[in-house]
């Protein structure tokens, strides 16, 4: 990727600069130029290399309920314990991690969860449709692969939650079917007889590379005219024409700006529009497996052992766990590593760890699980950031949402404001 410092002298060369070559920042580049705007991409890494090289690469339109829950404060003591458990606090983090998670608790009260869960639904509802119509459309639909996904559980006393869990997703309009250990043995052979069953997701699906979906994404948008430079973004200043950004290698210039840094969005979300975004990062990990294919046929997710395993086409990809510990402290790669002890006995055969890969990631989450999408500064701002568990599997939808605001702003374009939903579950300003 150029680092060239002649990317947008005038504001009027750039129509959007996006800030963040993501799978949120790329998707949004490519929806915003087929709408004919001029788009230019800033990122200090290659495209790709931040939280959406290593997910799990799960379509998972069927989590419509915040996966931070309550428990999560009554597991504080455990988690500051238990250094490989499945969430993790750093104890040097706990305190700036405490008016997060006291704002993760206030929206757990009954009116804004049902908001929570009303806008995860809203976009998880129109997550796949969206993916499919964007692969379709730069014809590597291959990509995405839509089998469903399995939840699995092996203790008798999980019954008792599963099926309350089952009837919360019926009554979300998620399809959900219960499956036997018979029905599980016979989906997935290679899954162990321990698994006394699961819940499947039919309208789910996974990626069988989620880093090779963002170059196959950022191809298309240079074909389709947007630029991508690898430069950092320090800060930046809007004006009367547009905004100013000060990056790496000089000033870049544009009548707006896209935000879409992951978890690094809210410096200059504060800069350019004087709001403080209480974003922090849920890290999470995974261990690649390359010499496991053929083991199961879609993402099996253990609900007793909290990590997920998903085929692709790299090996067996397993991931998970939250670890609270800020943007910057190194990755424990042991966590990395505690997926494999994780999967023991969970196959007849158990994985074989040869030349295994390990990656550490940073979601970007609000305390509400809610992403923010929308437009601000008399349109000269955008956002598209903080999707915390689910950056990939809304990243299609979020595009075409952020081109139609964009469009929607545009002078005389108003027609097109009949194609946009109701986004004010995601706007800056509930902040
Ligand atoms: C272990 C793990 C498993 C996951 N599994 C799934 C899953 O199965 N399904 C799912 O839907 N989601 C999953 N996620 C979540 C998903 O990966 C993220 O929500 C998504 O990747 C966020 O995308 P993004 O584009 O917002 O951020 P990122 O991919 O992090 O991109 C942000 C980009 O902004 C750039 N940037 C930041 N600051 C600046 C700056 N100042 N100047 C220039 N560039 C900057 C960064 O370099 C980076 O490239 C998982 C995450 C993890 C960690």
């Amino acid at each position: 990727m150029p680092t060239s410092s002649n990317i947008g002298s005038t504001p009027d060369a750039v129509d959007i600069a996006v800030v963040g070559a993501g799978i949120i920042g790329v998707t949004c580049a490519l929806s915003l130029a087929r709408h004919g705007l001029r788009v230019t991409v800033v990122d200090a890494q290659e495209p790709g290399h931040g939280a959406s090289y290593g997910n799990a690469g799960h379509l998972a339109a069927e989590q419509v309920f915040p996966i931070a829950d309550i428990s999560i404060l009554q597991r504080i003591p455990a988690m500051l314990i238990d250094p490989m458990g499945p969430l993790r606090l750093d104890w040097k983090y706990l305190p700036r991690a405490l008016p997060w998670f006291a704002r993760l608790v206030l929206n757990l009260r009954s009116e804004p969860f049902q908001q929570t869960v009303a806008g995860l639904r809203q976009l998880n509802e129109a997550s796949l449709g969206a993916w499919e119509r964007l692969l379709e459309s730069i014809g590597h639909a291959d990509l995405l692969q839509k089998r469903g996904s399995l939840l699995v559980f092996e203790r008798a006393e999980s019954l008792e939650t599963v099926d309350p869990l089952r009837k919360r997703w019926l009554q979300q309009g998620v399809p959900v079917e219960f499956w036997s250990a018979q029905a599980v043995r016979d989906a997935a052979p290679e899954l162990s007889e321990r698994l006394l069953g699961g819940l499947f997701f039919q309208e789910t699906g996974h990626f069988i590379d989620p880093y090779l979906a963002v170059c196959r994404l950022v191809e298309a948008a240079e074909a389709g005219g947007v630029r991508f430079f690898q430069q950092q973004v320090h800060g930046g200043r809007l004006h009367a024409h547009g905004v100013s950004l000060a990056t790496s290698q000089g000033e870049l210039n544009a009548r707006r700006v896209l935000i879409a840094c992951g978890a690094h969005s809210a410096p200059l979300v504060a800069q350019l529009t004087g709001t403080r975004v209480p974003l922090d990062t849920e890290r999470g990990y995974h261990l690649m497996l390359p010499h496991e294919h053929g083991r199961l046929p879609f993402p099996v997710t253990s609900l007793e052992r909290k990590f997920i395993m998903t085929p692709m086409s790299g090996g067996l990809r397993l991931a998970g766990t939250v670890e609270f510990a800020g943007l910057d402290s190194p990755a424990r790669m042991k966590r990395a590593w505690q997926l494999h002890r994780l999967s023991e006995g969970l196959f007849h055969r158990d994985l074989d760890a040869k030349d295994a890969t390990t990656w550490m990631g940073r979601r970007p989450s609000l305390p509400d699980s809610l992403p923010v999408i929308d437009q601000v500064c008399d349109g000269r701002v955008l956002l598209a950031f903080g999707h915390q568990h689910l950056g990939l599997t809304q990243a299609a939808i979020t595009a075409e949402w952020i081109a139609q605001l964009a469009v929607v702003l545009q002078p005389g374009a108003a027609a097109a404001s009949h194609a946009l939903p109701d986004l004010s579950a995601y706007r800056l300003g509930r902040f």
